[in-house]
């Protein structure tokens, strides 16, 4: 994993609008939140899905 700073926030579109941050190093990322800014504090505290690519 790498550092925080590497994460990038993204939103997927659609019906049901989800918010997620993504590392576009290691592919780490976060769920993907209905709430705009709970992506970013998960991504914070740690709350994330390790990537495939470490
Ligand atoms: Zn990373």
């Amino acid at each position: 994993m790498t550092d925080k700073d590497s994460g990038e926030r993204k939103v997927i579109e659609g019906p049901d609008e989800r918010y997620i941050v993504l590392c576009g190093t290691c592919g780490a990322r976060t769920r993907a939140y209905r709430t705009k800014g709970a992506e970013t504090r998960a991504w914070v505290r740690g709350d994330i899905i390790k990537g495939e690519k470490q």
